[in-house]
């Protein structure tokens, strides 16, 4: 009989693992608590078809096992647009600094359709019945010779192994382990970081790229609006066009009617007057439960992310932790995510 496998969470370190299972004819059932698949990986698209990245977006040739996935599924990358005047906003009653881009500079890619295109890619080569949406892990038993996992859904899941593929603060935080993990581990978990947790991305799709044509890149970089960092959003044919970039932090206390107000006012005065007239804005506040835990105690940026403590298995041998913040290196980053799955299917 097939090993029973349990993924908890359908991020890319999920879908990863599963895709990777499924491909050496192995089972495993991925319980994803949200709507949706993909985690910090969720594309948009506009009323023109602009794909439009409210989370990860970019990768470089750093990122070595990202880049091999997109070949194996079949994808396609791209270099983000990078040519013409970027402008650098240092004070608010100052014109802003003008300056360009070297383009032998290390190219940052995306994903031709959006990021979304890897998670719709991964989701494809799994057997929809082993994708459970809308089910939340509360509980991971030992039972007799394997585990039980419990939903908030009240289904009963029995694993020979469970893999947690979510951000470790919200395993700690959500699922209640029976016996208890070691102190020593549920002592860490609130204080690894969840890797752009509470930030603000937003988006902005436009008819035309007015931006081009007055010779600016669209990269944006500002200590003074509430547009902190922002790139042009242009799809991979050239005839889709926008903005992507984020959103200091304090404006997630404004509505977003006001925050889209502010980001117009901001790109108009930059680049003209027809910033104003966008097709789309959409933001999104990467807070939710989803993402980040209430009684989380984190102080910088990749705090524990790859700890020793999330590379050791518990439960005898049967509980596991993956997703990007558990990869000793590049985690938070997509590539992390990739790099932890991989590293948990060779002990698989
Ligand atoms: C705004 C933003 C911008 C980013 N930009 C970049 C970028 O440009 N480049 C880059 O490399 N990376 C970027 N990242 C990071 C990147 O998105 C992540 O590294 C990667 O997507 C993490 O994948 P994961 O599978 O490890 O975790 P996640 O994507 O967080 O997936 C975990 C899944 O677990 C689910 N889950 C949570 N609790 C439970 C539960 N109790 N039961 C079941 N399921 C549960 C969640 O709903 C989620 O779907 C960005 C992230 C954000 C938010």
């Amino acid at each position: 009989m097939k090993e029973r496998i349990v993924i908890v969470g359908g991020g890319l370190s999920g879908l990863t693992l599963a895709y990777l299972l499924t491909k050496n004819n192995k089972e495993a059932t991925v319980v994803e608590a949200s709507s949706r698949l993909g985690g910090r990986i969720q594309t948009l698209k506009g009323s023109l078809e602009t794909p439009l990245e409210l989370g990860a977006t970019w990768f470089s040739d750093m990122h070595g096992n990202l880049l091999s996935l997109i070949d194996e599924l079949g994808l396609t990358k791209y270099p983000q647009f990078s040519k013409g005047i970027s402008l650098f906003q240092t004070k608010s009653f100052e014109p802003p600094q003008k300056f360009f881009v070297p383009e032998a500079e290390a190219p940052s890619y995306r994903l031709k359709d959006g990021t979304q295109n890897l998670i719709d890619a991964l989701a494809e080569k799994l057997n929809p019945k082993n994708i459970h949406l809308n089910t939340k892990v509360t509980a991971v038993t030992e039972h007799e010779n394997g585990l039980l996992v419990e939903t908030g859904q009240g289904e009963k899941l029995h694993a020979d192994k469970v893999v947690l593929c979510l951000p470790p603060q919200l395993a700690g935080s959500q699922i209640r382990f029976s016996p208890p993990l070691p102190e020593a581990v549920s002592d860490i978990l609130p204080s690894v970081q969840t890797w752009m947790a509470g930030s603000i991305k937003f988006v902005l799709e436009y008819a035309e790229p007015f931006w081009r044509k007055k010779d600016y890149s669209g990269m944006l970089f500002s200590h003074c609006g509430i547009v902190t960092e922002m790139y042009d959003h242009t799809n991979f044919e050239e005839n889709k066009y926008g903005f992507t970039g984020f959103l200091n932090g304090g404006a997630a206390s404004y509505s977003q009617e006001v925050r889209k107000e502010f980001v117009l006012k901001q790109l108009s005065e930059l680049m003209g007057e027809e910033a104003l007239h966008p097709v789309n804005y959409f933001d999104k506040i990467w807070s939710d439960e989803f993402v980040i835990s209430e009684d989380q105690t984190v102080h910088r940026p990749h705090q524990n992310n790859g700890h020793p403590l999330l590379q050791e298995n518990y439960m005898k041998g049967k509980l596991f932790f993956s997703g990007t913040e558990s990869a000793t290196e590049y985690g938070g980053y997509m590539e992390g995510a990739i790099r932890a799955a991989k590293n948990i299917f060779e002990k698989m």
